[in-house]
């Protein structure tokens, strides 16, 4: 039998194996995450292949540009789909304008790298503020949402009632299968190592039979990525408390983690730093961190 999940591969910025697009075929097709509006036309070439004429769900993990920046693009090629988002960032995907400026603080080429977002009108919006089956996929199969906080506020798990498949967004960080390791994703401005801890243990409740980070694919392992997931954020975090505790900033943090990689990630392949580094960056996960030590503190 055909694997329920087709995985997507949105090849973001050229990269191959990095951002996916989860398509889950049936009465009622839905995808899972959209990639950026910059692999627009990788997205929707992939789905055109996979001989998908309609689509009854478009499915958010949460509204980072990564996974919902193509979000309006594919709403629009596709007119009778829903958009399915945590209450939280329903907003933003109605009008963009505010997550791209805000994003745009940390990007220096915003256009080129996710550009475009295009916003989706709000009737089609289901925003979800509680946990349950959102998403009807026919046949008596749903979508179950599980909200899964830490990466970020807006971020949500789904659980397919059919085959025990988990889609994870961001929660349990990035695992790229090249690398085989998870590497902590703590963007500002929301990351928060509790409530990520306390929701990676909450979805390894639900005793999912498989597991599927945003960032690649299955994970091989599942009991595997809900331990090493928690314990990889922990490390992170108490890597940067050292730093700062030593009186650094923003950069000695990203030095520290530079200096460290050998440390935390040993058997990583050479030809893997670069791809891992670019996934999250140091840059990008140190101002998250910092930024969480120093809500901590207050
Ligand atoms: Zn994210």
């Amino acid at each position: 039998m055909a694997d329920p999940v087709q995985v997507l591969d949105t090849r973001m910025h050229g990269w191959q194996g990095i951002t996916a697009v989860y398509l889950l075929d049936g009465p009622n097709p839905a995808v899972i995450d959209t990639g950026p509006g910059s692999s627009e036309e990788h997205i929707l070439a992939a789905l055109e292949e996979a001989g998908v004429d309609s689509l009854a769900w478009i499915v958010l993990t949460h509204i980072h540009l990564d996974h919902a920046g193509a979000a309006g693009r594919l709403a629009q090629r596709f007119p009778e789909a829903q958009v399915v988002v945590r209450e939280e960032g329903a907003r933003h995907m109605a009008d963009p304008s505010r997550l791209w400026s805000s994003a745009a603080q940390l990007y220096p080429d915003m256009q080129t790298l996710w550009g475009p977002m295009l916003p989706i009108d709000k009737q089609r919006i289901v925003a979800v503020s509680s946990d349950g089956p959102a998403v009807n996929l026919g046949g008596g199969r749903t979508l179950d949402t599980f909200y899964a906080p830490g990466h970020a506020k807006h971020q949500m798990a789904l659980l397919d009632s059919a085959t025990g498949d988990l889609f994870v967004g961001d929660a349990l960080g990035v695992r790229v299968p090249d690398a085989g390791v998870v590497r902590p994703a703590t963007p500002p401005p929301e990351f928060d190592l509790e409530l990520m801890v306390s929701s990676a243990a909450r979805l390894h409740g639900l005793r999912p039979a498989r597991v599927f980070p945003t960032h690649f694919g299955p994970a091989p392992d599942v009991d595997q990525i809900f331990e090493e997931a928690p314990r990889r954020f922990t490390q992170w975090v108490e890597a940067a408390e050292r730093a700062v505790e030593s009186g650094g900033g923003l950069s000695e943090m990203i030095e520290d983690f530079r200096a460290r990689r050998e440390e935390f990630y040993p058997d990583l392949p050479p030809e893997m730093v670069e791809k891992f580094e670019y996934s999250c960056s140091y840059d990008l996960n140190s101002r998250g961190i910092l930024r969480y030590l120093e809500k901590r503190r207050n």
